[in-house]
């Protein structure tokens, strides 16, 4: 027994008492609370428990299910979980037939170039707008991101163009003020198993973006999913952007194997971010391609009016027009694997 799922009508009576049950046992319960179900998640030695035991809890009032699962990685998994999850962010969503486009620059730059991108990409067909106000730079001297500013650029945006914001978090202490503007948070590569900013978003009610880390495992990954999960917060999306190889034609590695590897582990909405898995704008559309036929469920594309001038990732952001094509191009895949986008 390590997940015991409780009655959407389960009193806080019935959860003390189970918790009750699970100590007398030498056990602790990790409660989560989510909005629609509190799931425990039994810590300690489960295979001490006995078939009649565990029958005992499963009778017990409030109680709904009680689940064994041999993953490490447990609300997470598709044991848990057969049905792929669907995340709904102002009425678009994400892990349903429909791809979602998840496009912007690397970073928020000034409020005449964001408008004008997200207008573009928006025309385009995205359904998202993205942009770092904080951004993980590898320089200490280079752009850091503008901060609140830039999270108010990327709201007005999306009053402009009705597309919800994606952008990222990088530290707990400004958690606050991120979801303030943002609809989804982004955790980049390098902040994948930072474990205090994890728990710190899984007690928030917005969807999460989680990158894989740059040299991180799948299980590394979805171990990372759960400390989110855990904590209440099961709107995780997982976003593959390339792993670290000895490979240096490319910028990263991009590991299309996972996007199906995942669908078989996980029921978690997974997407792909080629612009950051080459490195490379002409590298970006082929690999959006593939990512669709392999199954994603969406795409992260840096998009540019002028990469030139880009502050950061220029060299790997696409402008409009071939943004625009690539939409187009990803009309006939996206219907050959029974989508649309
Ligand atoms: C980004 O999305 O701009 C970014 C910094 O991505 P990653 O964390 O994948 O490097
Ligand atoms: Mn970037």
């Amino acid at each position: 027994m390590d997940i015991i799922v409780l009655k959407p009508d389960a009193k806080e009576s019935h959860l003390k008492h189970i918790i009750k049950k699970l100590e007398g046992w030498g056990l602790k319960a990790n409660v989560s609370k989510g909005t629609e179900r509190t799931i425990i998640g039994v810590i300690g030695d489960t295979s001490k428990i006995t078939e009649e035991e565990e029958d005992s809890v499963r009778a017990m009032e409030g109680v709904e299910n009680v689940m064994r699962i041999l993953r490490p990685y447990k609300l997470a998994s598709r044991e848990f979980k057969k049905t792929d999850t669907h995340i709904n962010v102002r009425g678009t969503r994400i892990g349903g037939k429909k791809i979602c486009v998840i496009a912007g620059p690397c970073a928020v730059e000034n409020k005449r170039t964001l408008m004008s991108i997200a207008e573009k990409v928006k025309k385009a067909g995205a359904s998202f707008i993205r942009g770092g106000a904080f951004k993980p730079r590898t320089s200490p001297y280079s752009f850091q991101g503008l901060g609140e500013e830039g999270l108010k650029y990327l709201a007005e945006a999306r009053e402009r163009t009705g597309l919800p914001v994606v952008t990222e978090l990088m530290d707990p202490r400004d958690l606050e003020v991120v979801q303030k503007y943002a609809d989804i948070i982004q955790v980049g590569a390098r902040n994948m198993q930072n474990f205090r900013l994890l728990l710190e978003i899984g007690l928030s009610d917005k969807p999460v973006i989680l990158k894989r880390g740059l040299s991180a495992t799948i299980k590394e990954w979805l171990m990372a999913a759960e400390y989110i999960m855990s904590r209440g917060n099961h709107k995780v999306i997982l976003c593959e952007r390339g792993i670290r190889t000895f490979e240096t034609a490319t910028r990263n590695t991009l590991d299309l194997s996972a996007v199906p590897v995942l669908k078989q582990l996980t029921h978690l909405p997974v997407i792909v971010d080629p612009s950051h898995g080459v490195g490379k704008w002409n590298l970006v559309s082929p690999m959006a391609k593939a990512a669709v036929a392999a199954g994603a469920d969406g795409l992260l594309i840096e998009v540019h009016t002028k990469p030139e001038e880009a502050l950061s990732d220029g060299e790997q952001s696409l402008k409009p027009d071939a943004f625009e094509q690539l939409m187009s191009e990803l009309q006939p895949i996206a219907k050959a694997v029974g989508r649309e986008i």
